[in-house]
């Protein structure tokens, strides 16, 4: 009786951890395993439960690229301590979304500075729906929202390297921004590229296919071919991968966007299956052939 006691308990704790795991990380939809690694030079990639991070270490302190979610902060923390003994001077957020700023609240208390797209503080501020998610978020409380914001671009000089933090327009949302550490050679894209699945374009936020394809066509002319691509979701990338994601960013939107022209209903276009060729490859994570025909459908057609 006790043993099968403690074990629903196990069980009903396992589920507690899993079902908090799906409200929170919301665009990710097996968990991977926390773990951090190794990049290049004096930068490292933490996966866990939300978009990745990209850490700089070095005399000058720790750089942060986005936090996940609160429940991370510790081991993140604790990660970090392995390669560095100081502390985090700066978070850089790379848009709004809740699985990437989720740990800013801990990180601001403790003095980091944020910093991030004037649209990411714009949004924070203020309460947000995602439609494709039916997710409702309220106001971030003030020690979370980005203290520094800018509107195109910046330079951190830090840690020995010059960190390019630069925006695009309307692509994963209307806050994007792209981190390029140019001695280290390391990019870090934030939701422009989902490496080896389909992308989740966040309409509501202001996101569009086009400017996806946009900012990837820019970032080409940021990167050379040996640079290493720290993705927001999915495993580190090279530009071989992220050319390859472009093509079928492309392919599949040039498509949509020619059954639209011929008149078809959304229904027709979904059954039309315009990204049947690679749905065995990109359909697998949480935004499935359907959400992402879905998205450039709507994104396409909207008024
Ligand atoms: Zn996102």
């Amino acid at each position: 009786m006790k043993s099968r006691l403690i074990v629903s308990k196990l069980f009903m704790l396992t589920l507690f951890i899993v079902v908090q795991g799906m409200l929170h990380g919301q665009e990710e939809s097996q968990e991977p395993p926390i773990n951090m690694r190794f990049v290049a030079s004096n930068i490292y990639m933490f996966e866990g439960r939300g978009g990745n991070i990209g850490i700089s270490v070095g005399p000058d302190g720790v750089f942060l690229i986005d936090d996940q979610i609160a429940p991370v902060t510790d081991t993140l923390l604790a990660n970090i301590r392995r390669v560095s003994q100081l502390p985090v001077k700066f978070v850089l957020n790379t848009h709004w979304h809740g699985d990437h700023t989720g740990g800013n609240e801990r990180m601001g208390s403790m003095g980091a500075v944020i910093v991030a797209h004037e649209n990411v503080r714009k949004r924070m501020s203020a309460p947000q729906f995602i439609e494709f998610f039916q997710n409702r978020t309220d106001p971030a409380p003030r020690e979370a929202l980005p203290v520094i914001t800018f509107t195109r671009d910046m330079i951190f000089h830090l840690n020995g390297d010059e960190i390019y933090v630069r925006h695009f327009d309307n692509a994963h949302t209307d806050g994007d921004a792209v981190v390029y550490f140019q001695r280290a050679n390391v990019l870090h894209t934030g939701d422009i590229f989902f490496s080896g699945r389909y992308p989740f374009i966040d309409l509501s936020s202001g996101g569009s296919i086009q400017g996806i394809i946009d900012a990837i066509n820019s970032i080409f002319g940021m990167i050379n071919q040996y640079t290493k691509i720290i993705p927001g979701h999915g495993p580190l990338s090279t530009p071989d991968e992220l050319s390859t994601y472009r093509s079928m960013l492309v392919t599949v939107s040039t498509r949509v966007k020619k059954l639209i022209e011929e008149g078809k209903t959304r229904e027709e276009v979904l059954a039309a299956r315009p990204s049947r060729e690679f749905d065995l490859d990109w359909g697998n994570g949480t935004i499935k052939p359907d959400d992402f025909v879905g998205f450039i459908y709507d994104d396409l057609t909207r008024k």
